[in-house]
């Protein structure tokens, strides 16, 4: 058989189940209103929450560092790739995230294989929610620790798996999002707390979808659950979405970022972001801790859309975020109504199996303070003429 014939089988079947997908080419700066495809289109899939991406200020910084620094960084983190405004974004995480330090990684999946093979190994155990990011599922597999998976959100569960696994030998870790990516529900993070305490477990949080968007000052479920570094040891955000620049980091202990610093493979072999991105965030993180308004603005357009959607009789999940998904169940209906929504100018994601459980495909949608009421407000009639009979 001709080695590409399994590709060829694969894609097929991909195309058959309405999982093929393809990228769509943008060609314009992310914002809610875009060209992509050579059409204008009003964009409710990204994960720039603040309107950060394309903020002037964040752009200029990004310039100035590019003239004073280049582009490329040139070289790992322990080589000479590390430059001032690396340096300095990391004291800034720390301090404003209230660990002792902060430790830098390209992407938040980069962050989360690093960590997690870092600190796990062969006979330890990694207990996971089912709907944790693939990154986190990956990162397990990685570390050759046993992986093992607890029910969403579902603590019993946990404590039980935690009983069953929990040996001599072996180390426990516990991993979870903060907000679920594809859901917008929020993990019961006192508990979680409470639990690893209790089981000398390792407990890390990814917070993706929190930091920047929650807590009073924009530091993140943490912050607004008001948990320090000795409840959740290991804290590690992205600055791709919230902050609307690019990269991640993991917050802890002086002893733990040592660690990492010492062992987390895609943090030591690989190149360090461009010094340009780090100043871009430096800015971007300010504008997060002296603009509330644009936290304030996205809870007010999340209320506006569930109570519009409410009205409308859609299936709302349990998200009180910026991610509000509908559920739809079948995938080609997915994909459909996203098409139809499209062909009126409305841009949002069908997101399906795979990439989350089987049955369960929904339209995923999300909001930004870039938005406007009356751009929700379109949002909320095209969904409403989506479910008239033609
Ligand atoms: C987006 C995301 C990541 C990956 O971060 P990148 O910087 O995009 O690589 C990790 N975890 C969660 C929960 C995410 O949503």
């Amino acid at each position: 058989m001709n080695k590409f014939t399994r590709l060829r089988n694969i894609l097929a079947e991909r195309k058959q189940t309405h999982q093929y997908r393809r990228p769509r080419i943008a060609d314009s700066a992310q914002q809610p209103r875009m060209q992509i495809d050579g059409q204008p289109v009003l964009a409710f899939c990204s994960n720039d929450y603040l309107g950060l991406a394309n903020h002037p200020a964040v752009i200029k910084a990004f310039q100035e560092a590019a003239n004073e620094y280049g582009v490329g960084s040139g070289a790992a983190h322990l080589i000479n790739g590390h430059s001032k405004p690396h340096q300095a974004l990391e004291e800034a995480l720390a301090e404003f995230t209230g660990r002792d330090r902060a430790l830098l990684f390209s992407t938040g999946y980069m962050a989360n294989l690093g960590v997690v093979s870092a600190l796990m190994q062969r006979g330890d155990t990694v207990h996971q929610d089912r709907l944790n990011h693939a990154s986190l599922l990956d990162a397990a597999r990685l570390s050759g620790a046993r992986l093992v998976r607890y029910k969403h959100n579902d603590m019993a569960h946990l404590r039980k798996r935690l009983s069953l696994t929990t040996h001599d030998t072996g180390q426990a870790m516990i991993l979870a999002d903060g907000i679920f990516s594809m859901d917008g529900d929020t993990a019961p993070v006192h508990e979680l707390a409470s639990i690893a305490a209790q089981t000398d477990s390792w407990l890390m949080i990814d917070d993706a979808h929190g930091f920047g968007v929650l807590g009073e000052h924009g530091a993140g479920l943490l912050e607004q659950e008001q948990l320090t570094q000795n409840d959740v040891p290991i804290l590690m955000a992205t600055l791709g979405k919230g902050l609307g620049t690019a990269g991640a980091f993991v917050a802890g202990s002086h002893e733990l970022i040592e660690y990492l610093i010492q062992t987390a493979r895609t943090f030591i072999y690989t190149t360090a972001q461009p010094p340009a991105i780090a100043a871009a965030t430096l800015t971007s993180l300010k504008l997060v801790q002296n603009e509330p308004w644009r936290r304030e603005r996205l809870q007010q357009f999340i209320r506006q859309f569930r109570r519009g959607a409410e009205q409308l009789g859609l299936p709302l999940m349990k998200s009180q975020t910026a991610i509000q998904p509908i559920l739809v169940g079948d995938s080609g209906k997915a994909l459909q109504m996203a098409q139809t929504l499209e062909q009126q100018g409305i841009l949002v994601t069908a997101i399906r199996p795979p990439t989350v459980p089987p049955h369960t495909a929904r339209l995923r949608i999300t909001l930004s303070a870039a938005h406007t009421t009356a751009e929700v407000d379109q949002l909320l009639e095209t969904l409403g003429s989506l479910q008239k009979p033609d």
